[in-house]
């Protein structure tokens, strides 16, 4: 059987670094805040091209974080794609602002920048956009858009650790990039963690401030805050894993480049464009018979994921927010299929699924 994931494998590389981190943390006695927290946001703002990173509890954290800085009136609205993780929609509803579904382009999965200007409005305050599967958003017209309307920007930058667009890392275009190192991530902790990137020296102050209960100086409280701070351990096993990111995106991207050049044109395969580097969180196909599909691949033992299965609007949470369809993300949803690509998966896996799916 060939797995879809497998945290154990993917881990085993790092496991004798870990035990050794997880060893002087423990001995040091500092849980929360200290050197290891400190090292891994000096090391992650610099291999993001950043001026700051601040790490926080989680990827749905630095969302509603970063939202919240900006205080904007309740009621403001944020355009989000109507194409992506829950994660990101709840973030903007965490702040009392009105999430304005924008349809993504059918070849790249991302926010279409032709669709977001006609759903600006007077209250509109930013646009949150998401790299989604590991490729950039098409930044210039989207940041371009921003500056007209006197707009923020904020990246969803969970699934794409290390991609570029025109050579630039995603999570520096905008005011704010938000990562998540939930496990499964290219950079995963062994636990919930996360993170923000800004180059606003005032901007990340806040961050750090809301992260830690309102304060700056200890017992002075200058914000509503709340506790989401990175802990010590987390950040330790980040370190590790961030020295070898580069490595496990080339070798998500060579799997990639395998299934790009091994699969036949029955196959919806992702678009590959000179201007983007993208790190493959996700390797997806799509294709009219998904669930026949996936069910043949298991038979030929081989397991898949879909990415997502309902999307966001058709959620029981969300359905009564949104009484529209929104036909682009509910085709892109109904077939698309998620294909083994990650760290611990060996070239001739790769190959054994490409034979099989080729035969389909
Ligand atoms: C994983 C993910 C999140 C949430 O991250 P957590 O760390 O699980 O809170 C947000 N947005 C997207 C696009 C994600 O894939």
């Amino acid at each position: 059987m060939i797995e879809y994931e497998n945290l154990r494998l993917l881990n085993e590389p790092f496991f004798e670094e870990y035990k050794r981190t997880f060893s002087d943390t423990l001995e040091r006695g500092w849980f929360i805040l200290g050197n290891n927290v400190s090292a891994f946001e000096k090391d992650f703002a610099s291999y993001c091209s950043s001026g700051y990173c601040a790490g926080l509890a989680s990827g749905l954290d630095a969302l509603i974080l970063a939202l919240r800085c900006f205080e904007f009136p309740e009621g403001s609205e944020v355009i989000v794609p109507s194409n992506t993780y829950i994660a990101t929609i709840l973030a903007v509803y965490h702040n009392g602002l009105v999430p304005v579904l924008v349809e993504p382009d059918i070849n790249t999965y991302n926010i279409d920048p032709l669709r977001i200007e006609e759903s600006i409005t007077s209250k509109t305050r930013a646009i949150l956009v998401v790299h989604l599967y590991g490729k950039s958003c098409d930044m210039d017209p989207i940041t371009a858009i921003a500056r007209k309307y006197g707009l923020k920007v904020i990246e969803d930058c969970a699934q794409s650790h290390g991609a570029k667009y025109k050579g630039k890392k995603t999570g520096t275009f905008g005011d704010f990039g938000a990562f998540s190192f939930y496990p499964t991530k290219n950079l995963g902790a062994l636990g919930d963690a996360g993170a923000i990137t800004t180059d606003n020296e005032t901007l990340y102050e806040k961050i750090k401030a809301l992260r830690n209960y309102g304060s700056r100086v200890k017992y002075h409280n200058e914000y509503i805050g709340t506790n989401s701070r990175l802990d010590e351990v987390q950040a330790g096993f980040l370190s590790i894993k961030l020295n070898r990111l580069d490595e496990i995106n080339a070798h998500k991207r060579r799997l990639a480049e395998m299934y790009h050049n091994g699969l036949k044109s029955d196959f919806i395969k992702p678009v590959v464009e000179p201007d983007y580097f993208d790190v493959y969180h996700i390797y997806n196909i799509r294709h009219p018979e998904r669930d026949r599909l996936r069910e043949y691949l298991l038979q030929n033992g081989v397991k898949t994921e879909i990415h997502y299965p309902v999307p966001p609007h058709q959620q029981k949470a969300l359905e009564e927010k949104f009484r529209k369809s929104y036909p682009i993300s509910e085709e892109i949803h109904r077939t698309t299929l998620s294909l083994p690509v990650s760290y611990c998966h060996k070239e001739d896996e790769i190959e054994r699924v490409i034979e099989v799916l080729n035969d389909f």
